[in-house]
């Protein structure tokens, strides 16, 4: 309760800016792991070069996070309670912003691979297609760039409405704020092939590169 209140001040008292990234995952909720890496620390590694390659675009960026700590307790990371505290805590600590994205690494079965980025279809009443139109540019432009940059054919695992990845609360919190938004599952670390990928900076940087295009994309057909 403290909390959100210090939370909604917070956002209350920052300025604007374009494009708020929030690194998912934190020490109390790691992740997904792979290949000796965990996606809490993957995850703040892209945020940074995204927001140095935004800067570099004349663009205004705040981070949920600045370092690998989460913004609540979290004392149960797997309590929908405790879920929707943290996820309220860093949509309040990015805005208010124009955009919000949340950057992730995949987990699972070790035979899934590629991109994905999901969306909340019911964010808000008067959302028109903005959310969707914000994960379409993300997904094609982070596919693009690393065929481009590293030389990698990542699969196309599509855009996705949040609800189909099955969350026992439905809608992911993290998509829930008041800007358009989007997730991005940029590569599975559960993954042998894309876990040693990721241990290339290279691959980082073409995300990231990735990432920012698709921001701009995004924006040119907003302005
Ligand atoms: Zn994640």
């Amino acid at each position: 309760m403290l909390v959100g209140l210090l939370a909604a001040l917070l956002f209350l008292q920052q300025s604007q800016v374009d494009v708020a990234l929030d690194p998912g995952h934190s020490t109390a909720d790691v992740g997904a792991s792979g290949g000796g890496l965990h996606e809490y620390q993957l995850t703040l590694d892209l945020a940074e070069r995204v927001k140095a390659r935004l800067q570099a675009a004349h663009l205004t960026v705040r981070m949920t996070r600045e370092d690998d700590r989460p913004l609540t307790p979290l004392a149960n990371p797997g309590a929908t309670d405790d879920i929707a505290a943290e996820q309220a805590a860093r949509i309040a600590a990015g805005g208010p912003a124009r955009i919000f994205i949340s950057l992730h690494f995949n987990g699972g079965p070790t035979s899934l691979h590629g991109t994905e980025t999901y969306f909340n279809p019911a964010r808000a009443d008067d959302t028109g297609d903005t959310d969707q139109v914000l994960a379409t540019a993300l997904q094609h432009n982070v596919i693009d760039a690393l065929q481009s940059e590293v030389g990698y054919a990542s699969l196309d695992r599509g855009v996705k409405s949040d609800l189909t990845a099955g969350k026992p609360y439905g809608h992911f919190f993290s998509l829930q704020g008041p800007e358009p938004s989007a997730l991005v599952e940029n590569l599975f670390l559960s993954n042998p092939t894309e876990a040693a990928l990721l241990h290339d900076g290279a691959t980082l940087d073409a995300l990231a590169d990735g990432c920012t295009q698709g921001v701009l994309e995004y924006f040119a057909t907003r302005d």
